[in-house]
C-alpha cells in the first residue's frame, strides 16, 4: 500500500561542502529557491550553488507529512507546469482532472445552489451560459475578452527597456486597461450584474483569500485561465515533487545545506557579500545572494533597516502579506465510502453568498477573522481517491489573521488547544453537512494547522500562506521588484502558488542572465529548449 512507503522528502541528504566562497547563495528551498537553483544550473556551467534551508527537508509550504497511519499533504492542486518541467527533465506522474474543475456549493441560509465548474475555458462558457441563459451574451464576451487578456500577458516583458515600454499599450492594450482593476470591476465592465453568476465568478479570487474587489483583474483572471486549463495531481505524495527537484538540483552539482537557519545577510558597503547561519563561526561568502523567504523577515531583519533607503522601509511598510489559514488534515476509517461520495475534483468548495470574501478579508485585515455561521468559506479535498492510500480528507479554511496564535501557542497552550479544537468541529460540521454525511463519526485521525503552525514551519511571522497579497494596489509595476536596493541581493517573490513559484525561478535566472535564457518574458517562452 501506497502509505507504507517512505516520504520521498525523507530521501533528501544535506550535500555541503562547506567552501567559503558561492558564486550563488539562495535562501529556502521551497519552490521558489528550487525553482531558481534550478534553472540556473541549468542555464550556467559550472556555477558553484549553494541552497540554504532552514527545516530538515526542502519544499517549503509543499510537503507531505505522516501521523499514525496516514499521509497528508499541504498542497493540493498541482497547476500547468508542465513544459517547465519537461525542459528541466522533471518526471512526476500526475493525474489530469479531465471533466471539472470544481465541486462549488453556494448557501443562502436554507437554499443550497451546486455546480460542477468543467475544467478548460470553453467549457466552462459553455457550462455558465447554460446555467444563466439570460446572461450568455455577457458571459462569451466576459470569457472571450478573459482568454484575450490573458494571452497579451505573453507579450510582456519583467523589465521592459524604454522600447518595450513604447511598443506595450499596442501589444498588450487589455493588460494596460486592466492594470489598475479589480476583478469586481471587470464583471462591472461586462455589466455582469447577476448575483448568483457573480458568486460563481468570484469563486477565483476567493481561493487567495482575496475578495473581488480587492483581487487585481488579471491576476484573477490569469488564476482562473491557468488552474482550469490543465489541473493536476501526484499520484503520489506532493513531497515528490520538490525532493524530485532538489535531487536534480544536486545531481547537476549544486549543493543544499539543511538545518541552514540564515540569520543575517552580509553587506558590505550596500553590497550583499554572503549570509551568516545561525550557529556558525563565519560567513558564507557569495558573489550574489537571492532570498525567498517571506519579505519582511529577508529584508527587515536578515538584512536590516540601517542597510535600507528610507523609501524602500516605506514600501515594505505598507506591503499587506497575505492571509493566513487553517487547515483540517483527517484520516478516516475503512468504512467510509469517499468515492461513492462524488468528492474526485481538484477542489470542492462550499461557501455562503456574495460579500462572505469581502467580509471575511475585513476580519483578516483587522487581524482576527470574521468566519460565523452565516459567513464561511471552505475547500475539502480527498487527496486518497488519487493517492490510492488509506481515506483522507483535507478541508482549507481562510483567511484567519495571525492574531494571538502565536501567544496561545506559546504560553497557553490549553487555550491554543482548545481554540484548535473549536475551529475544527467548526469545519468539520460545514464538511460533513454539505459534502460527507456522517463525516464525524469516520475520524480515525485529526491533525489541525493554524496560523501559528504555518508561522513555524514558513518562518513567516505573519503565516501568510501566499506571500505577498495579491491584491490590485501590489500588482504588476506595483509589486516588490526581484532586485532589491542591495546590490547583489535579489527576491524572487511576487506570484504565489506553484505555478507562481516555477516562475519566480524563471523569471529570476532570466534576469541574472540578461534575458538570455527567457528573453525578458512574463511567462516561460525559453529560447532554446
Ligand atoms: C496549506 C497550503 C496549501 C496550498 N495549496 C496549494 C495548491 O494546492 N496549489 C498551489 O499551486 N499552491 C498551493 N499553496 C501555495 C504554495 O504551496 C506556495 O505558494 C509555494 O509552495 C511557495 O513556495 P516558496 O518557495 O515561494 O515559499 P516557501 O514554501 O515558504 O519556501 C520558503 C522556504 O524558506 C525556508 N526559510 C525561511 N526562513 C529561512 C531562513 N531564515 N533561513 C533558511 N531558510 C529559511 C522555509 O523553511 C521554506 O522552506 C498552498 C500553500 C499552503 C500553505
Amino acid at each position: 500500500m501506497a502509505q507504507n512507503r517512505k516520504l520521498s522528502k525523507e530521501e533528501i541528504k544535506s550535500n555541503y561542502s562547506e567552501r567559503d566562497h558561492y558564486d550563488l547563495i539562495i535562501i529556502g528551498a521551497g519552490i521558489s529557491g528550487l525553482a531558481t537553483g534550478l534553472m540556473w544550473l541549468k542555464n550556467t556551467e559550472g556555477k558553484k550553488t549553494l541552497i540554504l534551508e532552514k527545516n530538515s527537508y526542502t519544499g517549503g509550504y509543499s510537503t507531505a507529512f505522516r501521523k499514525g497511519e496516514y499521509v497528508f499533504e499541504t498542497t493540493q492542486l498541482f497547476p500547468d507546469i508542465i513544459e517547465m518541467m519537461e525542459y528541466l527533465g522533471l518526471e512526476i506522474k500526475l493525474k489530469r482532472f479531465e471533466k471539472d474543475f470544481m465541486r462549488r456549493i453556494v448557501v443562502h441560509g436554507d437554499e443550497v445552489d451546486e455546480y460542477k465548474i468543467p475544467a478548460g475555458p470553453e467549457n466552462f462558457t459553455r457550462y455558465l451560459k447554460s446555467k444563466f441563459p439570460d446572461d450568455a451574451d455577457k458571459i462569451e464576451k466576459l470569457m472571450n475578452y478573459s482568454v484575450s487578456m490573458f494571452s497579451q500577458v505573453r507579450k510582456l516583458k519583467v523589465i521592459p527597456t524604454l522600447k518595450d515600454t513604447l511598443v506595450t499599450p499596442f501589444k498588450a492594450p487589455k493588460v494596460i486597461a486592466n492594470l489598475n482593476r479589480t476583478y469586481s470591476g471587470l464583471l462591472d465592465k461586462f455589466d455582469i450584474t447577476n448575483p448568483k453568476l457573480r458568486e460563481v465568478m468570484e469563486t477565483f479570487t476567493s481561493f487567495s483569500g482575496v475578495p473581488s474587489e480587492r483581487a487585481s483583474s488579471i491576476y484573477a483572471t490569469g488564476a482562473m485561465l491557468s488552474s482550469m486549463t490543465r489541473c493536476f495531481r501526484p499520484y503520489g505524495y506532493f513531497d515528490e515533487f520538490p525532493a524530485n527537484m532538489t535531487k536534480l538540483f544536486q545531481k547537476w552539482g549544486g549543493e543544499v545545506r539543511l538545518h541552514a537557519d540564515v540569520e543575517r545577510i552580509i553587506i558590505n558597503n550596500g553590497i550583499a557579500t554572503g549570509v551568516k547561519v545561525k550557529g556558525d563561526n563565519s560567513i558564507i561568502s557569495a558573489d550574489k545572494v537571492i532570498t525567498t523567504i517571506d519579505p519582511m523577515v529577508a529584508m527587515r531583519e536578515l538584512v536590516g533597516d540601517e542597510n535600507l533607503p528610507a523609501k524602500y522601509i516605506k514600501r515594505l511598510e505598507n506591503i499587506v502579506m497575505s492571509t493566513s489559514s487553517i487547515n483540517i488534515a483527517l484520516g478516516l476509517d475503512d468504512d467510509i465510502d469517499l468515492a461513492g461520495m462524488d468528492l474526485d475534483y481538484p477542489y470542492n468548495v462550499v461557501s455562503t453568498g456574495l460579500g462572505t470574501s469581502e467580509k471575511l478579508f475585513d476580519g483578516f485585515m483587522a487581524g482576527d477573522n470574521a468566519f460565523s455561521e452565516d459567513c464561511f468559506h471552505a475547500a475539502v479535498i480527498c487527496p486518497s481517491l488519487t493517492t490510492g492510500a488509506k481515506n483522507t480528507i483535507t478541508i482549507r479554511c481562510n483567511p484567519f489573521g495571525i492574531n494571538n496564535w502565536l501567544e496561545w501557542r506559546k504560553n497557553d497552550p490549553e487555550k491554543y488547544k482548545a481554540e484548535k479544537e473549536r475551529w475544527g468541529d467548526f469545519f468539520i460540521n460545514i464538511a460533513e453537512k454539505y459534502f460527507i454525511p456522517g463525516l464525524s463519526k469516520h475520524i480515525v485521525v485529526k491533525d489541525i494547522s493554524t496560523p501559528a503552525t504555518f508561522s513555524r514551519y514558513s518562518g513567516s511571522p505573519t503565516g501568510s500562506i501566499y506571500d505577498m497579497a495579491s491584491i490590485v494596489t501590489q500588482f504588476g509595476p506595483k509589486r516588490l521588484p526581484f532586485k532589491t536596493p542591495v546590490e547583489n541581493l535579489y527576491q524572487p517573490k511576487f506570484a504565489h502558488g506553484l505555478y507562481g513559484s516555477m516562475m519566480n525561478g524563471v523569471q529570476m535566472v532570466d534576469m541574472l542572465l540578461n534575458r538570455k535564457f527567457n528573453d525578458g518574458n512574463s511567462l516561460f517562452t525559453p529560447k532554446a529548449r
